[in-house]
């Protein structure tokens, strides 16, 4: 093995004192997780009933300053039903970045519409409000039902721009195209709790945003999402969707619409009320271990990935741009053979099989990111 990799071996595992496996990221518990959840076991409330989801919400929407915060199952589920009620229907079409996880363009599937693929900046890793505005200047069209697409004759029924491993991208300039076109913003904000641009809580840039609580993100309920929004009225259809859409009756079942049982059962609150009360030290280490790793790489010749300007990032998942792609999978290689956990970004959605057909810009920032950014071991250290 080169010295290269020695060194920066060496250097993780001091980070984490260990020479044992490192992984990408693992949960830390060390609040009052155990308490809440045995309260829940010795109430009997473990499941859609009980006093933690509401918890929950409340510590969710004061955290990030939004007015109205509603659990979910999980990320994927929030960001259904937030493009849902945003009006994304059958047959329509919604601008997103291909660098992302699935379940971005999942959710988008599951309202029947199709992904239009915009490219990204090279230094937020998220959407460019550039390629936005360049594109729907180009291809779109403005009529009386709203924004149209030249080329497939379908309604772009929304923008959703992904904050990549908690980096905020330019969401404020995103938000602008937006208005001009009449497009609304929904942020798939998965990945970025704790993350700010221009002091403002990502999430609360467009009309609803999803964030993620599985047990790989900053904090975990096991598996859980949320869905905020500053909108009395797409608050409360987002519980009553995302609940079986039941009218409240004491004991008659009527329900008046289509709805899903995208609850976050009382347990998985619980650890996630306890996890929030966590959050603050948790961001705290996660931005020591950044500020170590950034002076352990400036002078390597591998670009540590920096939070944004205008932004505070969570540094969810670390992450470093390599030089091409033989330096990639050389050096994911060399990391995971000892057991230090080291995973290249997403294969870009554009080249899956299902997404394959999608319209896209060309992507050109998307293509040469794929190639060479990989992840490193992030977890918190408390
Ligand atoms: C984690 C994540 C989600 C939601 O994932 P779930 O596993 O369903 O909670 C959505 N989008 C992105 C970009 C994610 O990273």
């Amino acid at each position: 093995m080169s010295k290269q990799y020695q060194d920066i071996i060496e250097f993780v595992r001091g980070l984490y004192n260990t020479t044992d496996f490192i992984p990408l990221h693992e949960p830390k518990f060390v609040g009052n997780e155990r308490e809440y959840v045995l309260d829940c076991i010795d109430s009997t409330f473990v499941s859609s009933v009980g006093k933690y989801v509401d918890r929950f919400e409340r510590m969710m929407a004061e955290f990030a300053g939004a007015k109205y915060a509603v659990a979910t199952v999980n990320g994927t589920a929030a960001l259904h039903i937030c493009l849902k009620l945003a009006g994304v229907g059958q047959g329509d079409e919604v601008l997103t970045q291909s660098l992302s996880f699935i379940a971005t363009c999942n959710a988008i599937s599951y309202c029947g519409a199709k992904p239009v693929f915009i490219d990204v900046d090279r230094h937020t890793l998220g959407m460019s409000p550039d390629s936005l505005r360049a594109f729907l200047a180009a291809e779109s069209v403005m009529t009386p039902n709203g924004c149209i697409n030249k080329t497939t004759g379908r309604r772009l029924a929304a923008v959703v721009p992904m904050h990549t491993f908690g980096h905020p991208c330019r969401v404020d300039e995103i938000a602008i195209v937006c208005e001009e076109f009449g497009i609304p913003l929904v942020e798939d904000a998965a990945e970025s709790l704790g993350s700010y641009y221009l002091g403002k809580h990502t999430g609360t840039f467009g009309k609803l945003a999803a964030f993620s609580f599985n047990g790989n993100k900053t904090i975990t309920t096991g598996g859980g999402g949320m869905i905020i929004t500053d909108d009395e009225v797409l608050a409360r259809h987002a519980k009553h969707v995302t609940t079986t859409a039941k009218k409240p009756h004491s004991y008659e079942f009527v329900h008046d619409e289509i709805g899903y049982n995208y609850r976050l059962p009382n347990i998985n609150a619980a650890l996630g009320c306890a996890q929030m009360e966590s959050l603050p030290r948790l961001l705290e280490s996660k931005r020591q271990i950044a500020t170590s790793y950034e002076q352990f790489f400036s002078n390597s010749g591998k670009k540590f990935v920096a939070e944004p300007a205008h932004a505070t990032s969570n540094y969810w998942l670390n992450a470093l741009v390599l030089e091409d792609y033989s330096a990639r999978d050389e050096f994911l290689k060399e990391l995971n053979d000892v057991g230090v956990m080291s995973r290249p970004i997403w294969r870009l959605m554009n080249e899956l099989p299902m997404f394959a057909d999608c319209q896209s810009d060309g992507l050109a920032n998307a293509k040469w990111l794929e190639e060479r950014v990989v992840n490193i071991p992030s977890s918190a250290r408390l």
